[in-house]
């Protein structure tokens, strides 16, 4: 069992007490290095999801002035920053990622509060400099009411920073439901909420446990007027269907299926050292992996040796070991859907170059999938229509910057794609025809505080981080006065 000053409570969080099931039913998070038992969770109950709600909306009467949810923002990135050492090692021992990895991402989700903090005036009601319809005109940003905040296992806490931070920004009190795989990591961070940071009761919520019946809550409970989801496009349409009759409004950040090209003229050292750090982060499971990596004819087999050096050195092992560079996936499940992918592209001639074809998985655990690159991938393969979601380096060849183009977009997510090239005319040309909503260019990096993020497609709508991220969960209000 887990130990840590911040999990005194293993419980959800709400009106500001801590609170366990109302029934006998837990849910346990294990350890994916080794099975361990990290901690049972209270499995939650729809009614308990309505309490929680309903404490929100009462905190929703008690309007926070701009400069005190500055102070709360500024709080929140001064915790997480001061202990980020602690709160990386709880992601690490849920999430399996390594234990450097695990800080950085604190600091990251450090960075969505801090920026919104800094950023908050955008939020400032203001009047028209013209006077239409002969009126003066002041446009006001009402916080859009209770808010419900859903994310994945595969960044514990940077995903719920992005909707919290614009959540308290706009002043609308949340309803958080985390991974049941991975939910320490946000109780740890309610530990400082809770202790440091003196938001008022009803404020922030947490809810866990089974996502059937929370999630349908949050749906039907007519005071929820935001549902913002992080996780896979099946379950986002799914919710997409739910929130009809109410006409509810939806955040959605869902898979992706990030292309990487790389053309002739690219510095090939550059473009694979920045495959590295952008495919193994989290060990390939993250939405803005490059997926299906794209070279162009004459540099295929020089990319492809590089590759193939660089993936021979990494370490893969417990990621709190300190020369770890990747960790065991998430689950059985995961591991699996990597071993499929290998398979069907190898049985369609691929050619594998570096890894191997591990045996299944017995377990839920354990799933150190080793780093493999295929070489010959072609977009019948299952790999390519797919999110792998794991350490797999499909390298797929084509001949000009058409082919690369219809390649590229030859899929129905739109989230994250790179392309490598040192012409600049040429990147002129082909980024304004990806159709992704994130196009690294010359660089692999996924998305910061600063910058809007967002999907495409079937990747989702709406955006999280920048000035952008700040309105998701506001209501513009219109107030024309005849004088
Ligand atoms: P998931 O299975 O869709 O689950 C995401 C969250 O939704 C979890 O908290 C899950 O709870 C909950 N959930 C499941 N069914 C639900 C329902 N019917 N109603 C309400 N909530 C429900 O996704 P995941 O496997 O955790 O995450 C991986 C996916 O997230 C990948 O596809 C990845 O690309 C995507 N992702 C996208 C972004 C982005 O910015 N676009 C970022 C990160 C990840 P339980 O855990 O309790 O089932």
């Amino acid at each position: 069992m887990i130990e840590s000053p911040l999990l005194p409570h293993i419980q959800g969080y709400i009106n500001g007490a801590w609170v366990g099931a109302d029934g006998e039913r837990s849910v346990k998070v294990h350890n994916p290095v080794n099975g361990e038992v990290l901690a049972e969770i209270p499995n939650m109950s729809a009614d308990q999801t309505d309490e929680a709600v309903a404490a929100a909306r009462a905190a929703l009467a008690e309007p926070a002035s701009l400069a005190q949810r500055r102070e709360w923002l500024e709080a929140i990135a001064a915790a997480l920053v001061d202990n980020k050492e602690e709160m990386g090692r709880i992601l690490t021992l849920e999430h399996g990622k390594p234990w450097k990895e695990g800080q950085g991402e604190v600091e990251y989700a450090a960075g969505f509060f801090s920026f919104a903090a800094k950023n908050l005036d955008a939020l400032k009601s203001h009047a028209l400099s013209e006077k239409p319809r002969g009126c003066s005109w002041i446009i006001h940003y009402r916080p859009a009411g209770v808010v419900g905040l859903v994310t994945p296992w595969n960044f514990p806490a940077g995903m719920i920073a992005k909707k919290l931070s614009s959540a308290i920004a706009a002043d609308c009190p949340s309803v958080i439901k985390p991974s049941s795989k991975t939910p320490l990591t946000m109780i740890a961070l309610f530990t400082l909420l809770d202790q440091a940071v003196g938001l008022p009761k009803g404020k922030v919520n947490l809810v866990m446990g089974s996502a059937g019946p929370i999630g349908d809550t949050l749906l039907q409970h007519p005071e929820v007027r935001v549902v913002s989801f992080t996780g896979s496009t099946e379950v986002g349409k799914d919710l997409i269907r739910g929130s009809a009759e109410q006409v509810k409004k939806l955040c959605l950040e869902l898979g992706g299926n990030a292309p990487f090209i790389v053309f002739d003229d690219a510095d090939l050292d550059a473009a694979a050292d920045q495959l590295m750090v952008n495919k193994f982060r989290g060990g390939g499971q993250t939405c803005v992996c490059a997926n299906r990596i794209l070279v162009q004819d004459s540099v295929a087999d020089a990319f492809a040796t590089k590759i193939v050096e660089r993936v021979k050195r990494l370490k893969v092992g417990d990621g709190m070991q300190p020369d770890t560079d990747l960790g065991p996936l998430i689950d059985r499940a995961g591991f699996e859907k990597v071993r499929r992918h290998v398979t069907d592209a190898l049985a369609q001639g691929a050619e594998l170059v570096a890894g191997e074809v591990p045996e299944p998985l017995e377990h839920d655990w354990g799933g150190f999938y080793p780093p493999t690159v295929l070489k010959g991938a072609t977009s019948d393969m299952a790999c390519w229509k797919e999110e792998t979601f794991g350490p797999l380096v499909p390298l797929v060849s084509f001949g000009d910057e058409a082919q690369a183009i219809r390649l590229a977009n030859e899929t129905e997510y739109g989230l994250a794609s790179y392309l490598f090239s040192r012409d600049e005319a040429r990147a002129e040309r082909v980024i304004p025809r990806l159709e992704f909503a994130h196009v690294g260019h010359n660089t692999g990096t996924g998305p910061a505080p600063e910058a809007p993020f967002g999907g495409m497609k079937q990747s989702g709508f709406g955006r999280e981080g920048g000035v952008e991220g700040l309105f998701e969960f506001i209501e513009p209000q219109t107030v024309p006065r005849g004088d």
